[in-house]
C-alpha cells in the first residue's frame, strides 16, 4: 500500500431533527433560520476515516454539496482532524435528487484524484433515502460495502468491512478504490480539538467549487439533472390522545377504568 490512504468523507449538514421543515413552495428542506448540525451518520463516517488515518497514515478530505452555511460545519470537521475540505456550492446544484447529488459528488472525487476510499454515512436524518452512497459508487464504478460497523485493511491490502445481517454479520473484502457507507452509532466521534478549531475558524481556507470549477454540465446537476422531484407531502397526523381523570376510591377507579377500556379489549 502506498504511503498512507487518501480518504474522502462525504458529509452533509442537516437541520436538527426537531427543526426539519419542508418549504411547501419548493418542496425542499428549509435550511436557513433553523438550527443545523453535521449529519450524525456522517460524523461516524468521519471518525472511521480518522481512525484509519491514525493507523495507516495518509489524509482525510471532507466533501460536501450545499449552500455557504455548510462552511462552518466543515471547519468543525477540520477541528476534529480532517486535513482538507471541499464544498460544492452553486445555485446550479440546488434542488438535486439523489441521482444528481451522487453525480456531483462523484465528479468531485474524480477531480480530487487518486482517492483510495470514499466514506459516507448510511443515511441522512432529513430525507434519509440512503441512495447517495450506492449512487456515488456506481458513477465511479468502484466496489461498495454498505452499512459497515467495522472497517480494516488486511495484509493483502484489501478492505474488509463487517456489516450486520439478519442473525449475525458478514465480512466483505474488496480492493480499493472503494466506497463504504457507515452504520450510525458504530463509534464515538472525537471532540473537535480546541486549538485546531480556532485555527480552522481563523486561518483554514476551505475549497469552494462552483459548477465551473467542478467542470460539469448544468443539465447533469441540480433540478435539471434530477429524475425525481418531491411532488406532494402529506403530513402524517398523529392520532389525537384522549385523556380522562377518574375520580373515586381505588375500587371505584378500577371499575371505571375497566368500563373505559372494555370496548378496546373486545375489538
Ligand atoms: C421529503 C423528501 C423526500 C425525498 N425523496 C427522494 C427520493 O425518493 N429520491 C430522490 O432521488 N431524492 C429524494 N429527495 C431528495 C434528496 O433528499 C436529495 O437529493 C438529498 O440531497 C440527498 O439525499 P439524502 O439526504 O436522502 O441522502 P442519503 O442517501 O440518505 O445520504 C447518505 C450519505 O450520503 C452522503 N451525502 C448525501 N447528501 C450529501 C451532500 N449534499 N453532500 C455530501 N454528502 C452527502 C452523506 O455521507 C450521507 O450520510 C427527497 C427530499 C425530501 C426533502
Amino acid at each position: 500500500m502506498k504511503d498512507g490512504l487518501k480518504i474522502v468523507v462525504c458529509a452533509k449538514v442537516v437541520p436538527k431533527p426537531e427543526e426539519v421543515k419542508v418549504d411547501p413552495e419548493t418542496m425542499t428542506i428549509v435550511r436557513t433560520e433553523v438550527e443545523n448540525e453535521l449529519n450524525p451518520a456522517c460524523k461516524h463516517a468521519l471518525e472511521m476515516g480518522l481512525q484509519l488515518k491514525d493507523k495507516h497514515g495518509g489524509e482525510v478530505i471532507l466533501l460536501s454539496m450545499g449552500p455557504p452555511l455548510f462552511e462552518g460545519f466543515l471547519k468543525m470537521g477540520i477541528a476534529m482532524g480532517a486535513d482538507d475540505a471541499v464544498l460544492l456550492s452553486d445555485r446550479a446544484f440546488a434542488g438535486a435528487d439523489t441521482y444528481a447529488t451522487s453525480y456531483a459528488l462523484a465528479e468531485a472525487v474524480v477531480k480530487i484524484g487518486d482517492v483510495d476510499l470514499i466514506l459516507c454515512g448510511e443515511e441522512t436524518s432529513d430525507s434519509s433515502t440512503g441512495q447517495v452512497p450506492p449512487g456515488v459508487a456506481e458513477w465511479l464504478d468502484v466496489p461498495q460495502i454498505t452499512y459497515v460497523s467495522q472497517l480494516e485493511i488486511g495484509e493483502d491490502g484489501r478492505l474488509r468491512g463487517k456489516r450486520s445481517i439478519t442473525g449475525g454479520h458478514e465480512v466483505i473484502a474488496v480492493h480499493m478504490p472503494a466506497l463504504v457507507s457507515v452504520e450510525i452509532g458504530v463509534n464515538s466521534p472525537r471532540f473537535p480539538d480546541f486549538r485546531r478549531k480556532r485555527w480552522a475558524e481563523r486561518e483554514f481556507e476551505l475549497k469552494v467549487w462552483d459548477i465551473g470549477e467542478l467542470g460539469v454540465e448544468p443539465e447533469m446537476v441540480g433540478l435539471p439533472g434530477s429524475h425525481t422531484s418531491v411532488d406532494r407531502l402529506i403530513e402524517a397526523k398523529s392520532p389525537e390522545r384522549l385523556r380522562e381523570f377518574v375520580e373515586g376510591t381505588p375500587e371505584e377507579k378500577a371499575k371505571k377504568v375497566y368500563e373505559i377500556i372494555k370496548p378496546y379489549l373486545q375489538s
